[in-house]
């Protein structure tokens, strides 16, 4: 085993710029640049700004993983994954933020120990000291990336999304999408040159004192407009929206369990639940795929067992928007929303025939 070099990277050098450009074999969307730079901001470390006017939907980038591991890998699997790096994706990885306190789980560090030479013993706590580095910045920044079946989940580190910044009311939205392996950044809403993207890293439908205890992971308290907001409206509805999303959930557990024993009349009360929490997402301007596109989801099923066929249709195209918006067209669940669609059009178009 080598003893690790000690992680000396001055990130204020670290700039936007200096990341070196991959070949630019691979289709535009992959290497573009253009849309964003890199600064120090005030509070939050490096964040992410916009270089110029981003309109709504826009892929500003996407990026490959430097290190993905599986959900289970601890300590001595991400500093061996981070030391198996070439040189500038090392100098990357150790110029990340690092804001999470070290584990109490302290059995890798035995592990290190046994797996040590004998005349390792005076540099033995640099090591451990490294792979709690490793460990801290693996922590604050990986992203959770599902294989195309949903079933295997694993952990990336992407530096450039890993400079996102966040917001309880983000104005960008990031997903790893396994079909292309990359994970992709697009814009919410259309932002204007200067302001900074900011990603959530969280539900946003939980109340601001949830939202606060999550956040505590990566050592912050959020100043976002959402928090710091004087309205207490705001938090009501988005307490209202979670309660909704809840009850929903439940009410479809049950529908999946007995579907043949409900009537249109519980359908529809479901139905009701779907549409007032559409009003507050809307309202609220949660306008994503994990939530409106959930929602407009949810609606489109249970309008075509109801017959309100034109709202299913009319639904399922809010969900193509939203997933084009928020995950592209090379997601599979825009091909989901695309076939959502087609489902409620044929529905419909069987009904004007058969009528
Ligand atoms: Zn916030």
């Amino acid at each position: 085993m080598t003893i690790p070099d000690p992680p000396i990277v001055d990130i204020s050098t670290l700039t936007f710029t200096d990341v070196p450009l991959k070949p630019t074999a691979g289709p535009g969307p992959y290497t573009r640049r253009d849309l964003y730079e890199e600064r120090q901001t005030p509070e939050a470390g490096i964040g992410a700004f916009a270089a110029t006017s981003i309109p709504s939907g826009t892929r500003i980038f996407c990026e490959e993983s430097i290190v993905m591991l599986p959900d289970e890998a601890g300590h001595v699997d991400v500093y061996n994954a981070v030391k198996s790096l070439g040189e500038e994706k090392q100098v990357m990885y150790w110029a990340l933020a690092a804001s999470t306190k070290a584990s109490r789980d302290v059995a890798w560090i035995d592990r290190l120990r046994g797996g040590c030479d004998e005349d390792i013993s005076s540099t033995f706590n640099d090591l451990v000291s490294s792979h709690e580095q490793a460990w801290s910045i693996y922590e604050t920044n990986r992203f959770t990336c599902k294989s195309v079946d949903g079933c295997t989940k694993s952990l990336g580190i992407f530096p450039q999304a890993a400079r996102l910044n966040h917001s309880c009311s983000p104005n960008v939205f990031h997903r790893y999408n396994p079909v292309i392996n990359r994970l992709t950044v697009h814009a919410l809403r259309d932002i204007e040159k200067g302001e900074e993207l900011l990603t959530s890293y969280i539900d946003i439908c939980h109340p601001t004192v949830v939202r606060r205890q999550i956040l505590k992971h990566w050592g912050f308290r959020c100043r976002c407009s959402a928090c710091d907001s004087p309205d207490d409206d705001e938090d009501f509805r988005r307490k209202r929206i979670e309660d909704l999303f809840s009850k929903i959930n439940k009410r479809e557990g049950k529908r999946v369990k007995n579907g043949s024993k409900w009537t249109d009349k519980e359908y529809k009360r479901s139905l009701g639940a779907v549409v007032k929490c559409i009003r507050l997402l809307e309202k609220e301007g949660m306008e994503e795929t994990d939530t409106l596109g959930v929602m407009y989801t949810d609606g489109v099923r249970l309008a075509v067992k109801v017959g309100e066929e034109e709202n299913a249709v009319e639904w399922a195209e809010k969900v193509v928007e939203i997933e084009r918006k928020c995950l592209g067209e090379d997601s599979k669940e825009f091909v989901a929303a695309k076939e959502l669609l087609e489902m409620a059009r044929g529905v419909q178009r069987a009904k004007a025939e058969g009528s």
